[in-house]
């Protein structure tokens, strides 16, 4: 038993140390990236499941490096973060998407990512609203989707920043709902006009009673407050089946479309009859 336990914590003590060169290793590319090269935006349909329309698109980042290849917005945020990159990433990547989205029929809508940083200072907002305005599309076309945690840091100033893009005429996505920690009761201190269901929830939607019964009171909830609904992650015609018969509206999942380059989120929109 003693070799087991031994053999076993030598094995994790290796991955750790590989997963920290890894991390060093994306520092240290990022430090040297060319942003405005390097990093590209990715587009993944969101569809309206009644009409089986294409309502908008998430922007998802997407980094080719020269030397690493490419590295997951998963991997390279969080050092973007870490190393005080993001602020600039952001700004980069809100430019390119709101250029793409410049190009679409003019009902269909933009949502964003925020990072923690982005909504942490006025300074960072109003980087944004100057882009926003700059780019000529009606803001009203855009959401911006935050986390819970990214509301941690500084509630009250991160609270400020979001009112503004509100003000403008943006929507306001709570992302990945559910998997954090005061989701109630921010739902009520917020200027939400969305919800966005995470994909734990949804994956085997049709096999898992405590899913389902989960996915309902969301969707009830978010109806009660007057807030749309995104489900995130539909792979499986059942999942959609299930999702359909809760009442769900609007859903996105590698079942309608991967993430997809700007070019292939225009060609999607012809097929789609929107453009
Ligand atoms: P997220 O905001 O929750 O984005 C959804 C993620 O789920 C995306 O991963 C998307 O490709 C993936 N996804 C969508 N549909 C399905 C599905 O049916 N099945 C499965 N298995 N996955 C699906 P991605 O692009 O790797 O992004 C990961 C995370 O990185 C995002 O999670 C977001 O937190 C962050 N991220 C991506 N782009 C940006 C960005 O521009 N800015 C910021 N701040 N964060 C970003
Ligand atoms: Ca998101
Ligand atoms: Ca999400
Ligand atoms: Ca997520």
């Amino acid at each position: 038993a003693k070799r087991t336990t031994r053999g076993h914590s030598m094995l994790f003590s290796q991955s750790h140390v590989k997963a920290i060169q890894r991390e060093k290793q994306i520092e240290q590319a990022l430090r040297q990236a060319d942003l405005e090269a390097e990093i590209a935006v990715y587009f993944q349909p969101i569809v309206d499941i009644g009409s089986d329309r294409t309502v908008a698109f998430e922007a998802l980042a997407r980094w080719t490096s020269p030397t690493l290849g490419s590295v997951p917005p998963g991997q390279f945020i969080p050092v973007a973060e870490r190393i005080g990159l993001i602020g600039q990433l952001t700004r980069v990547l809100l430019r390119k998407a709101l250029a793409s989205a410049g190009a679409w029929p003019g009902e269909v809508g933009l949502s964003f990512n925020l990072s923690t940083h982005d909504i942490s200072s006025s300074e960072s907002a109003i980087a944004l609203a100057g882009i926003i305005m700059a780019s000529g599309i009606d803001p009203r076309r855009l959401d911006f989707e935050i986390t819970e945690t990214a509301m941690m840091y500084d509630f009250a100033q991160a609270k400020s920043a979001i009112n503004m893009l509100k003000t403008m005429g943006c929507g306001i996505a709570l992302d990945d709902f559910g998997t954090g920690y005061s989701s109630l009761s921010q739902l009520h201190a917020l200027p939400l006009t969305k919800i966005k269901i995470d994909r734990s929830f949804v994956t085997e939607l049709h096999k898992n009673p405590a899913s389902l019964k989960i996915v309902k009171s969301l969707l009830a909830l978010s109806s009660d407050m007057g807030l749309r609904c995104v489900t995130e992650g539909v792979e499986t015609e059942e999942e959609l089946a299930a999702l359909r018969q809760l009442g769900g509206k609007l859903v996105q999942g590698y079942l309608f479309s991967r993430p997809i380059s700007e070019t292939d989120a225009t060609e999607y929109l012809l097929q789609d009859g929107a453009a």
